[in-house]
């Protein structure tokens, strides 16, 4: 069994981007597993939202995944992305529940790219390190993309520094979504985050350190909001990876399959590795002309 190269050129970060939000999971989390449990509360009299979690279990499925699909990330890459899921997570979690967010974070030094996406319907958090074909660029980019139910797909962009996706999320914060925001690691797996809610105490927000957002209360009185449970899940299958696969086998199935009996396709949401036969995907191409 090959991995093609054309196919990983039909799947360029570009068109990643493109489908991904339409691309939404078909099988659910397993509600079995406990996930993780992100509390958000309502700092009274300051006017500010605080989310906070320990990533510990998240990260662990997260290593499983990698695991599973022999998927080896650069140990710079691994500590950015951690960070990337526990701020794409506490965003998440302070969002409405009819969301669904990407968010993809191009760094130039190192240069790497960071894809997340979530449901919040669903709690299903999933993504993956990019770290070939990288599009080098004058500055540093955070894409943000949105669908609220029905809603057309939105997205913002926003220019950064520094290699701290932490950071990274503050500026989309100030910039994009016109509020503060502060990403502060508690612990080693522990991380919070504390965004602007109208009237917010300005003074107050700007001198926030960790230890206090640690011992936030009994200083401060806490107003409990929501405890939102998420899990590490893509929910990608052979059908979604067929439906990736569709337009190339139309345009130039020899060239997909160069004589072999099947092909590997990784999943562009979370770098699953899925095996396709040139039979099931030849099935599934004239089931869709004819559907
Ligand atoms: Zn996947």
């Amino acid at each position: 069994m090959r991995v093609h190269g054309r196919v990983r050129t039909g799947l360029d970060f570009r068109s990643i981007l493109t489908n991904v939000m339409a691309m939404a999971e078909t099988t659910l989390p397993n509600t079995a597993d406990a996930g993780l449990e992100v509390r958000t509360q309502f700092v009274r009299n300051r006017n500010a939202l605080l989310a906070r979690a320990d990533f510990g279990e998240m990260f662990v499925d997260y290593y499983l995944h990698l695991s599973a699909n022999q998927i080896k990330v650069a140990p710079e890459h691994d500590a950015m992305f951690k960070r990337a899921i526990a701020a794409f997570t506490l965003h998440c979690a302070s969002r409405p529940w009819k969301e669904m967010t990407a968010w993809t974070i191009n760094f130039q030094q190192p240069l790497v790219n960071l894809f997340l996406t979530g449901d919040n319907e669903t709690g299903a958090i999933t993504g993956r390190v990019f770290d070939e074909n990288v599009k080098v660029g004058p500055e540093n980019l955070f894409y943000a993309d949105v669908v609220r139910g029905r809603e057309p797909k939105r997205r913002s962009a926003v220019t950064f520094t520094g290699s701290d996706p932490l950071a990274a999320a503050e500026k989309f914060y100030t910039q994009s979504e016109q509020r503060g925001a502060r990403f502060f690691q508690l612990g080693e797996e522990e991380f919070a985050l504390v965004s602007e809610h109208p009237d917010c105490d300005l003074p107050w927000f700007a001198a926030l350190t960790a230890d206090e957002v640690k011992t936030l209360e009994p200083k401060e009185t806490l107003a409990l909001m929501e405890r939102r449970i998420y899990r590490w899940h893509c929910g990608c299958n052979q059908e979604r990876m067929m439906e990736v696969l569709a337009p190339t086998m139309k345009a130039d199935p020899e060239g997909l399959f160069a004589g072999d009996p099947k092909v590997e396709i990784r999943c562009p949401r979370c770098g699953a590795r899925h095996a396709i036969t040139r039979e099931a995907l030849e099935a599934f191409v004239a089931g869709a002309k004819e559907r």
